[in-house]
């Protein structure tokens, strides 16, 4: 490509995508961007600051986060109508994703600004890619509300929904969440995405009943992403079934007659997963008593 096209254009903001975890994920153009900014607007000054010195970037840090968005939202608009760049990042990830930026990007546009998405790392499609749960429609919840009315609210709206639908969770909030998405949605296959491109990342794939009963017994430590399958129109005896833990619903079926491989079989049609994953989840459901 020319020189020219990696010319930056005055007065755009340029939304940046920085990484999740693992610092190899920036991208080549995003690393051009913070440098040839005229200003990087950052969540966290301090972390970007870090982020700046590990690329041995040397360039003006300005905050912008959640609580100066409106003020700091008019300095940055001045800036651009001056004619200068400004790159926004957030502490990790895509900004505008669950952290601030969507705001900025109403007011540029506002005042004819341009506004250019310089992607990259975002927790919530890496996860997806790697869940093994439909990837070809899905709804990103993002955090869902700490109030006890506005969460519920939220969930059921989403009680028929039939596709992927991805929270936002912290550690903390984990067990409720759960706890949460099991009553209003009943019992469903999730995801939960753990520490993704970090040293301990891990994706744990089980039925909502597993993840309750699995952090009764653990702590839930470090970042999620929670990905919900959705409604899957199951047939009735189906839905009752799929309310038991992975060995009730096996031993449902031996009781029936079926022999144990067949009832496996059985729980994965059920289920709409592989004999694989059933085998699995049997293993770890024994491994857990
Ligand atoms: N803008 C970010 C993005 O593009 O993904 C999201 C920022 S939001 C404030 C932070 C939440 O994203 C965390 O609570 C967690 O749910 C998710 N998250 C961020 N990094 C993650 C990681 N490495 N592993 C798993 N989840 C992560």
């Amino acid at each position: 490509m020319t020189e020219k096209k990696y010319q930056l254009d005055k007065g755009t903001l340029y939304l940046v995508a920085t990484p999740i975890g693992n610092l190899e994920d920036i991208t080549l153009r995003a690393i051009r961007t913070l440098q040839e900014a005229d200003l990087v607007a950052a969540e966290d000054t301090r972390r970007t600051a870090a982020l700046l010195n590990h690329l041995e970037i040397k360039n003006a840090l300005t905050s912008y986060f959640q609580h100066n968005e409106k003020q700091k939202g008019e300095f940055l608009i001045e800036k651009l109508l001056e004619g200068q760049t400004v790159a926004l990042v957030s502490d990790a990830g895509t900004p505008a994703i669950s952290d601030p930026g969507e705001e900025l990007v109403r007011m540029c546009i506002a005042h004819n600004i341009p506004v250019v998405p310089v992607p990259g790392a975002t927790a919530a499609v890496s996860a997806l890619i790697a869940s093994g749960l439909p990837t070809g429609r899905f709804s990103f919840e993002g955090f869902l509300s700490v109030s006890k009315k506005s969460r519920k609210e939220h969930l059921e709206m989403l009680v028929g929904q039939p596709y992927t639908m991805i929270f936002y969770e912290a550690p903390h909030k984990l067990r409720r969440t759960l706890q949460d998405l099991y009553d209003v949605l009943g019992n469903r296959r999730i995801v939960l995405a753990r520490e993704l491109t970090k040293k301990f990342e891990e994706f744990m794939r089980v039925s909502l009943t597993e993840a309750i009963s699995y952090y009764e017994m653990h702590e839930p430590k470090g970042e999620y992403v929670l990905l919900v399958e959705g409604q899957q129109e199951p047939l009735p005896k189906e839905c009752e079934l799929n309310n038991l833990s992975v060995l009730e619903h096996i031993k449902y079926y031996e009781e029936q007659g079926l022999s144990p491989k067949d009832a496996q079989k059985a729980v994965a049609t059920d289920r709409h997963v592989s004999k694989r994953e059933i085998y699995a989840a049997a293993l770890e459901e024994k491994d857990r008593k």
